[in-house]
């Protein structure tokens, strides 16, 4: 199974599929257009947060970074008056200096995932979605700013106009993640914010003539009215979406065989715009080991039942 997936909420079901499948059945396609260079190191939230959840190591009281880091180095840094404005964790810092000595000496990101997946004994495949410099941008009255700087620098306070996912028109789909498409039947969008984290992936070029021949089932992100966290719903409304399952599933019109929303939501109707879309509601809320678990069960008799 191929699994695309963000920083949060898609690993929370990852955590299900894990107790369920081998690991090597599970390949995982990470968003990279959140990645941003701090203090000389290049960060890749999501597939860091991706790989400590199959080392084992995951902080899941956050969601990302490493269970018990210290913050030793950030403080030294900000004690002299040096913000990097990130909290950055020691051992999670240990991570991008290892990835960015890799990088810098000429290996992709696809070549230095599948390292950190070695040093860290993982046996999932853990695939970048692409190996070119993709950055979501967002638009606010003063400017232009990073995602990072929007959601963590700037606690996405400020007003949305905008949001536009710089060099993706160039980016390639990178060829690890080409050859899964090309062998792998079964693609399971799990429930990622659709704009910053599926967007970028769905809308790299080819990517949707690629779907077009899988069995896709996605998962919403949104329950009744919110996400569960994050700024999904300023950044849905900002790119003309319905903060609902009804909204996220017009995001991703035309590529999905099956979509699960939540049982909370009301049931919907036809007008999600893909007549040919299995429509499923399921308890989407992982607040539990046991809840990922049940939902990662659900998903995977949807895909056995097509
Ligand atoms: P990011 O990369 O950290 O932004 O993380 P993701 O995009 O992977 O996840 C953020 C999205 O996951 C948000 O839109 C949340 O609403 C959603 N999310 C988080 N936890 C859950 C959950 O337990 N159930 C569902 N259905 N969605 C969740």
């Amino acid at each position: 199974m191929i699994i695309f997936s963000g920083g949060t909420g898609t690993p929370k079901l990852i955590k299900g599929l894990m107790q369920i499948m081998p690991p090597e059945d599970l390949t995982i396609v990470v968003n990279t257009a959140e990645d941003v260079w701090v203090s000389g190191n290049i960060i890749t939230p999501d597939i860091d947060t991706v790989l400590y959840l199959l080392s084992g190591r995951l902080d899941e009281h956050k969601w990302w970074g490493i269970e018990g880091d210290t913050l030793r180095t950030y403080e030294a840094m900000r004690s002299v008056g040096f913000d990097e404005g990130m909290m950055i964790g020691d051992l999670d810092r240990a991570t991008h200096i290892m990835r960015s000595k890799m990088v810098r000496e000429g290996m992709s990101l696809t070549e230095t995932t599948q390292r950190m997946c070695e040093l860290f004994g993982i046996k999932a495949h853990v695939y970048p979605m692409s190996d070119d410099t993709v950055s979501t941008m967002i638009t606010t009255p003063d400017g232009k700013l990073h995602y990072q700087d929007f959601w963590v620098k700037a606690h996405g306070e400020p007003e949305v106009l905008e949001v536009s996912v710089e060099g993706l028109p160039q980016a390639m789909i990178s060829p690890a993640v080409l050859d899964a498409l090309n062998n792998e039947d079964e693609v399971l969008i799990g429930p990622s914010n659709p704009i910053t984290s599926i967007g970028p992936i769905i809308d790299l070029p080819g990517m949707r003539e690629k779907l077009m021949d899988k069995r896709v089932v996605a998962i919403s992100p949104i329950i009744g009215a919110e996400p569960v966290s994050g700024p999904a719903a300023k950044l849905m409304r900002a790119c003309g979406y319905e903060v609902s399952s009804t909204g996220v599933a017009q995001r991703y019109q035309g590529l999905l065989d099956a979509f699960v929303h939540d049982v909370r939501d009301d049931p919907l109707g036809n007008d999600i715009g893909s007549p040919d879309c299995r429509i499923v509601r399921a308890d989407t809320l992982m607040r539990s080991a046991d809840v990922s678990k049940e939902l990662a069960r659900y998903v995977c008799g949807i895909f056995e039942s097509m």
